[in-house]
């Protein structure tokens, strides 16, 4: 058991080193003790600050709309795809982790042609193979893909895949959950036609709210693909043109405590200051993970500073459940592995965590290691 009292966030939670939902200030979640309805003119006020808001971070004023969805990220993914790709379009999905197959698995559920492109969880698409299957298959209208695959915390080559698209005449959208807020992706530089993210990943808001931000021009050619009421973009982007409202009840809370939490990221100086705390947090992260022995799934290049996947220990004495169990005694909650290229496990860097978070996860890395008394976190056998 710990010798000293467990690390707790500053409303006494235990610290979410997690792929979401992640740990929120004490003001995000203060913010929410209210009621309001959803027609109260400070709480339209407050969602229209938010979507406008979100708009800018993506660098898409005059061009892009944010189109909220209710729910979470995945919600939002649902909608992008169901709403963009037409219902005789054809969608490719670049998938390298679970959240590529998903986007293919709601694209087959939506009857929707879909055909995609695999690599390993530790391997970005080859940019050159892309290109071959774009220009053998015309049929193809849109592609999806992740920014950060969350499932190894692999960074994809967005930018490129982006131009890729575009010089081949093709649609992009983007599934930018676990990197929009922290990593930069601008619009006037990427060029896409809807891209979608959530409140409770890295703006640090709770979860509720999905959203994907749309090109203006390209969400107007949207008008009856969808396949469902609930999750039709073009619909809900009407509605509030029309009446600044939502059709359904909106997740009023979330969406007041995501305009705090839009507030103290702009604070923090935006994407960039947002990205700067993150990869700091990364660094501390790996850096003491490898001093005692740990290995990253993934090389430097290809790691984005949002969650770090670890080769699971080979010592026999390593038991998954009672480092876990440890650590989540010491205040500190981390993720099992979902890959299929190794046995691992994860740890976040994102949400309202610092680097001093890190070092205190570490030491609490370091005292359940001695208690299950393994040396040392490696894998026996280099397997990089
Ligand atoms: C978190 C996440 C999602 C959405 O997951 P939900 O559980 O529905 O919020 C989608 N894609 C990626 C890459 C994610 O990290």
């Amino acid at each position: 058991m710990p010798t000293t009292k467990p690390a707790t966030s500053d409303t006494g939670d235990a610290l979410l080193l997690t792929p979401g939902p992640l740990t929120t200030s004490a003001s995000v979640k203060q913010a929410m003790v209210h009621d309001w309805g959803s027609r109260d003119a400070e709480f339209l006020r407050i969602n229209k600050m938010v979507l406008d808001k979100i708009v800018e971070l993506a660098g898409g004023q005059g061009t892009h709309v944010t189109v909220p969805v209710q729910g979470s990220g995945t919600f939002a993914v649902e909608a992008m795809i169901t709403s963009f790709v037409p219902r005789t379009g054809k969608l490719l999905v670049l998938i390298n982790g679970a959240y590529g197959q998903r986007a293919k698995k709601i694209a087959e559920i939506a009857g929707r042609a879909v055909t995609s492109y695999e690599t390993a969880e530790d391997t970005p698409p080859d940019l050159a193979k892309l290109d071959a299957l774009l220009a053998a298959d015309k049929a193809i209208t849109h592609v999806f893909a992740v920014h950060c695959e969350t499932t190894s915390g692999i960074l994809n080559p967005i930018a490129e895949i982006a131009a890729l698209v575009a010089r081949q005449g093709r649609r992009l959208l983007v599934d930018s959950m676990s990197a929009f807020g922290a990593l930069e992706i601008d619009a006037r530089q990427i060029h896409y036609d809807a891209l979608a993210a959530s409140s409770n990943k890295c703006l640090e808001g709770v979860p509720g709210l999905g959203f994907v931000v749309c090109r203006n021009e390209a969400l107007a050619e949207c008008k009856g693909n969808a396949t469902t009421l609930v999750l039709d973009l073009f619909d809900q982007a009407e509605a509030f043109a029309r009446t600044g409202q939502y059709r359904f009840t909106p997740p009023i809370h979330v969406i007041v405590a995501l305009g705090k939490a839009i507030e103290e990221h702009a604070a923090e100086g935006g994407v960039a200051g947002r990205g700067k705390r993150y990869r700091e947090n990364g660094k501390v992260l790996i850096d003491g993970m490898r001093a005692m022995g740990f290995r990253t799934l993934l090389p430097e290049r290809l790691q984005a500073p949002i969650i770090i996947t670890f080769h699971m220990p080979t010592d026999p004495k390593f038991v998954f459940q009672r480092f876990y169990d440890g650590l989540k005694d010491r205040g500190y909650v981390i993720y099992p592995g979902k890959l299929t290229v190794a046995d691992s496990f994860r740890m976040g860097c994102i949400g309202r965590l610092y680097p001093e978070h890190m070092k205190g996860a570490l030491a609490a890395v370091r005292e359940v290691l001695d208690e299950l008394r393994v040396s040392n976190g490696g894998p026996a056998l280099a397997a990089e």
